[in-house]
């Protein structure tokens, strides 16, 4: 080898290297934004949860206070329609007797209206009743989630974000060793394709399947230059130059 094969190599190496780690980086990436996503999901649901128990926890207190209100007012009346009683005792004429009559009916019909007014809020308060102890089993089990998941919990996202900063750093020093145009040529392609490197196999970029032309190909796998595909422009990785009669650079 060549001292400038030797350094085209040297150079190949260290962007192979450089791309694992962007593989691993950008995992990890994705691992954070899918964390984001989910604890964005379980934050919302949370709340939604807790906007619909407290508007259900109102109404049952509103119901309950209701249910308070008419079987004290019941009461009330009941102790009336005693007195009246009494007072149809002591009548001393008709006339007398047809008005407390009247009096009593028409108490008689206010405890009625009230009863029938607490049967049809008893079974509405108990629907209520399940409905909020429902709503709290479902918080408790997204709150748990939140506080568990591995991906969806803050604990999680901020250790893959810790991870994302080690890897950030760790890259730092591999780029180093890639000079500064292949590199950005190399950067180039990773924005814009998720990749910046491809293996040459039989003539072929692997990563975008064209052929490429022949003499190019071999001058790229004997070392010789570095250059990127033609046509997806990722720079090309040749596998390492196998030195003797029986070179593989077709
Ligand atoms: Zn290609």
């Amino acid at each position: 080898m060549t001292p400038t094969q030797q350094k085209h190599a040297d150079q190949i190496r260290a962007l192979e290297a450089l791309a694992e780690h962007d593989a691993e980086l950008r995992r990890i990436e994705a691992r954070i934004a899918e964390g984001e996503t989910q604890l964005q999901t379980l934050t919302r649901e949370l709340s939604s949860l807790d906007a619909r128990l407290s508007s259900e926890k109102a109404s049952l207190v509103e119901m309950h206070k209701t249910m308070g209100d008419l079987t004290q007012e019941g009461r009330q009346m009941s102790t009336q329609i005693d007195r009246s009683r009494e007072k149809l005792s002591r009548a001393r004429n008709e006339r007398e007797n047809i008005a407390v009559e009247r009096e009593l009916d028409e108490l008689r019909r206010l405890v009625r209206d009230r009863d029938d007014e607490l049967k049809k809020l008893a079974p509405l308060s108990e629907a209520a009743k399940k409905s909020v102890a429902d709503l709290e089993v479902r918080r408790e089990k997204v709150a748990a989630e939140l506080e568990s998941s591995e991906s969806g919990s803050q604990a999680g996202i901020r250790d893959a974000k810790a991870e994302a900063e080690v890897a950030r750093a760790a890259r730092a020093e591999l780029t180093k060793k890639v000079p500064a145009m292949l590199l950005k040529r190399y950067e180039q392609t990773l924005s814009r394709k998720g990749s910046g490197l491809a293996k040459l196999h039989k003539g072929l970029c692997l990563a975008c399947n064209i052929s490429l032309q022949p003499q190019l190909y071999q001058r790229i796998m004997r070392y010789d230059v570095v250059d990127q595909c033609p046509n997806c422009y990722r720079v090309l990785a040749p596998p390492p130059l196998v030195e003797g009669p029986e070179s593989e650079a077709t």
